[in-house]
């Protein structure tokens, strides 16, 4: 018998599809004008004072970053009230959540999520050889909590909530949160990942976990630099927790897991209060536009508290994805999570949004 090669789990590992880069569709099109509203990435462009940051901190690029981001950790402490050694940080919230299975899952152990919602949870779960437990969403698309209790069994180590969910962008509220925890033995780690935060927050109905983190330890709250920050080249998330889940995390992460750049650029935008503020603000004006548009052709949506929406077309988001692509606008087609006639667009500024808007209305007519 000749020996296996690979570790046995990735056979049942997809490569991701990435969006297209801008570039490539320009080229292939021969467009000049080409908005991409595909990766939830900040229009705004970068918080100015961490590009600032990053260019005062080129000349040390010779010099390893610090090992245990200690500034950024003091930062993030002082602002959620915690102390650094409740703060893993590493190299995008993609690596947190690689670094939790690795934490946390045994062969066979189980892990439960929502059927849709972002798919690193399935799939560093499965890496680890364990199981995703994935739970249909409800009628309104919703995480089915009562679900979720009902899974939970002796093998049953994480529970991930998507909050807002990824790529359907709506919230769970406070209560549904709070009906979750309750009903949860204690030693099943909650994940909520929150890389939306900043945008949801705005709605009086969305939990703040870290009161929940204050009453039980195990649990993760996962926030990222990438998408309110406008930082998602630089490579910033973090994880905040228990001091003990802390410790274990801090192992597998790797030694200088976040670069000298992404901790001056993450440290200078978390300072920069005026950046967040107008981010969110544009984006809810995108959502206002999109929505306003979607009404007015019946289109089925689901309400946003993220930087993208997620709309139901009515016929084939493949061929949809494919005639917005030649008229110069990039989004993700829902067939890639099984949504046949689904589309997720980022927010824009006002001028990519009407581009978006005016490119849907002409494809939808014909
Ligand atoms: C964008 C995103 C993340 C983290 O992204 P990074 O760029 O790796 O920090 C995590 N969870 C969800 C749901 C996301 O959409």
């Amino acid at each position: 018998m000749s020996k296996s090669l690979f570790r046995k789990e990735l056979s049942k590992l997809q490569p991701y599809v990435p969006g297209k880069p801008i570039e490539e569709v320009q080229k292939e099109y021969g467009l000049t004008d080409v908005v991409k509203l595909a990766s939830n990435e900040n229009q705004l462009g970068p918080s100015p004072k961490a590009v600032e940051a990053v260019k005062n901190e080129l000349k040390n690029l010779n010099i390893y970053p610090d090992a245990g981001a200690m500034e950024l950790r003091h930062a993030l402490a002082e602002k959620y009230g915690l102390e650094y050694e409740n703060i893993v940080v590493g190299n995008g919230g993609e690596q947190v959540l690689q670094i939790i299975a690795q934490t946390f899952i045994n062969t066979g152990d189980e892990a439960i999520m929502a059927d849709t919602t972002f798919g690193i949870y399935s799939n560093s779960v499965t890496h680890m050889g364990g199981i995703p437990v994935e739970i249909p969403l409800t009628k309104d698309y919703k995480h089915d909590f009562k679900a979720f209790v009902e899974n939970v069994n002796d093998k049953t180590k994480l529970i991930y909530v998507c909050n807002p969910n990824n790529p359907i962008p709506n919230i769970m509220a406070k209560e549904e949160i709070n009906y979750l925890v309750d009903n949860v033995p204690e030693d099943v780690v909650i994940v909520f990942d929150e890389a939306y935060y900043d945008f949801a927050r705005v709605n009086p109905d969305y939990p703040e976990t870290l009161e929940i983190l204050n009453k039980r330890p195990n649990t993760i709250i996962l926030r990222t630099f990438s998408k309110v920050s406008g930082l998602a080249a630089v490579r910033v998330g973090f994880a905040l927790t228990s001091k003990e889940i802390a410790t274990e995390m801090s192992k597998v992460k790797g030694v200088f897991n976040v670069n000298r750049l992404a901790q001056v650029a993450a440290l200078a935008a978390l300072e920069d209060q005026e950046h967040i503020d107008k981010t969110v603000e544009l984006n809810y004006k995108s959502l206002k536009i999109m929505e306003e548009a979607f009404d007015d052709l019946g289109l089925e949506y689901v309400k946003s508290n993220a930087n993208f929406t997620w709309v139901n077309i009515g016929i084939s988001s493949k061929d949809v994805f494919e005639e917005l692509l030649k008229r110069g606008v990039i989004i993700r087609p829902g067939h890639l999570w099984g949504w046949d006639n689904w589309l997720r667009v980022s927010t824009g500024t006002v001028e990519q949004t009407e581009k978006f808007i005016t490119e849907l209305k002409n494809i939808l007519n014909k």
